[in-house]
């Protein structure tokens, strides 16, 4: 293509609201044949709401809340917003609600967090947080996890004082066309993954709906970039799509990096392609045009 057509094939997208950082990055689109998914954010809307709550302990689900929200108030994490904005519907003082003070908040990166809350010590997250604070996670608890995840929903268990006292249900509806998305990269011959840090169970079902076969779940940042470098290195020429902080390093390792618009600053500036519109159609837009603008003859 001469710089002319690279001129042309960047402001085309520009003005379809994607974004090109420059004309390598509109050439490396042409080869792509293998893309890598994330999944919250990316493949799915991105909102999450809390849907379900269930308990084990004898407790009101106003005090339950009270301490969950006071814990989660301390975290970025779409899932700790999901949780406190449902967590004001118990309260009075919805508009502003006051959380009780949470002391020594850590937030354990990929699995959750944990706070003492009027000298209660909580802790939220996944399976595996648990296991690391040697906390049983009794069946009924286990069997509403299962449930929660055959329909796609993430499940976060609740431990105060060393007791799981609750499981919440957390919804992240597929973006509309995300399906089809998937179906017409596949009649392109670009294979598509998902990558994702939540859980094996919610991962699955997510991509059983969105039609993606190869999956990973429960996975670092740092593997989501291995993953990359190992399809790299089996022939694929690989591009990554994500929108979070913990996308960075996959992004940057990909042959083109396909940021969510809608997503985290760190996840634009590693990106070579930012979708501004935060539509995944602009995937295939950003290939079409990186084939149209490259197949023609010199
Ligand atoms: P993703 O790749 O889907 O964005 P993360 O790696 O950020 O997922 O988190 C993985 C899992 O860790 C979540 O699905 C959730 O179970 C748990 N988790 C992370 N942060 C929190 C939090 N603030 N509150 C509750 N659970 C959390
Ligand atoms: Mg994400």
């Amino acid at each position: 293509a001469t710089p002319t057509a690279v001129m042309v094939g960047t402001g085309v997208g520009a003005s379809q609201g994607v974004l090109i950082k420059g004309g390598q990055a509109l050439e490396s689109a042409h080869k792509v044949n293998c893309i890598v998914f994330d999944k919250t954010g990316t493949l799915t809307v991105g909102k999450p709401v809390v849907v379900n709550t269930k308990l084990f302990k004898n407790m009101v689900l106003r005090d339950f809340y009270e301490l969950v929200a006071a814990a989660e108030v301390n975290s970025e994490h779409p899932l700790a917003k999901a949780i406190v904005e449902y967590a004001k519907k118990f309260r009075e003082d919805e508009e502003n609600p006051i959380w009780p003070e949470a002391q020594d908040f850590v937030s354990i990166t990929g699995h959750g967090v944990k706070a003492i809350v009027c000298n209660r010590e909580i802790i939220i997250g996944n399976r595996s947080l648990m296991l690391d604070h040697n906390i049983a996670i009794p069946v009924d608890a286990e069997e509403m996890l299962a449930e929660t995840e055959e329909m796609a929903q993430t499940g976060i268990l609740i431990s105060v004082d060393g007791e799981i006292t609750g499981v919440l249900a957390i919804s992240d509806p597929l973006k509309p066309g995300a399906h089809e998305v998937i179906s017409i990269l596949k009649s392109m011959k670009v294979r598509s993954i998902m990558v994702t840090g939540d859980n094996w169970g919610t991962a699955n079902s997510v991509a059983r709906e969105v039609g993606i076969e190869t999956v990973m779940a429960e996975t670092k940042p740092e593997q989501k970039a291995e993953k990359v470098k190992e399809l790299q290195a089996s022939g694929y020429v690989v591009a990554m799509v994500g929108d979070g902080i913990n996308d960075s390093p996959a992004l940057v390792a990909a042959d083109v990096g396909m940021a969510i618009g809608a997503g985290t600053d760190i996840a634009i500036e590693a990106a070579d392609i930012v979708l501004m519109k935060s539509n995944l159609e602009d995937v295939i837009t950003a290939i079409d045009l990186s084939r149209k603008t490259f197949s023609r003859i010199r």
